[in-house]
């Protein structure tokens, strides 16, 4: 069995983008921001032995905002500094899209994954929804004043502003496995 940590990708591992309108992803590369501290905070799990999954929600791309061949390039450099795989959800119906767990399934099938030892990274109550529903422990990094009454139905196991702090709750999680 594995232990992975999944990670949601806009607002976890790279900025929003503040439109008009409406928080979204970026929609392509120069938009493209990654948070300082992800390329740290993907190398340390990685030498952890940590799968590394990127499962996300990607409507825009079905909105026809996003093109896949930028969706492509973003998930080229996360796969460059430790992403082993990734899942995007298109569909807001299907049963991969975020709160529901597809995608978080599809892999643990896929990898062998230990749920006891894995982890659900983002920022959405979707994400800790989604991995609670698969019995993995949650943190939630950032939060919305939108998304706080959200939150409170959906409780992480541990919530935090920046990925080094996810990072060292996850190798401190490690330890107490290990004893
Ligand atoms: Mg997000």
């Amino acid at each position: 069995m594995n232990k992975c940590v999944f990670f949601d990708k806009d607002g976890t591992l790279n900025s929003v983008i503040r439109r008009h309108n409406k928080i979204t992803g970026p929609w392509n590369m120069s938009e493209f921001s990654p948070f300082s501290d992800v390329k740290d905070s993907l190398s340390i799990l990685k030498n952890e032995g940590y799968y590394l999954l990127i499962v996300s929600n990607q409507p825009d791309y079905y909105d026809g905002y996003l093109r896949l061949n930028d969706l492509n390039a973003m998930d080229q450099w996360y796969r460059a500094h430790g992403i082993d795989d990734s899942f995007y959800a298109f569909d807001r119906y299907s049963k991969y899209y975020k709160p529901m767990n597809g995608m978080i399934e599809f892999f643990i099938q896929k990898y062998h994954i230990d749920r006891t030892k894995s982890f659900m990274v983002g920022d959405s109550w979707k994400d800790m929804a989604a991995g609670r529903d698969s019995s993995l422990h949650t943190i939630q990094i950032g939060i919305t004043a939108v998304e706080e009454n959200d939150m409170l139905k959906y409780k992480p196991n541990y919530q935090c502003n920046y990925l080094t702090e996810v990072t060292n709750y996850i190798l401190e999680r490690k330890e107490i496995h290990n004893v």
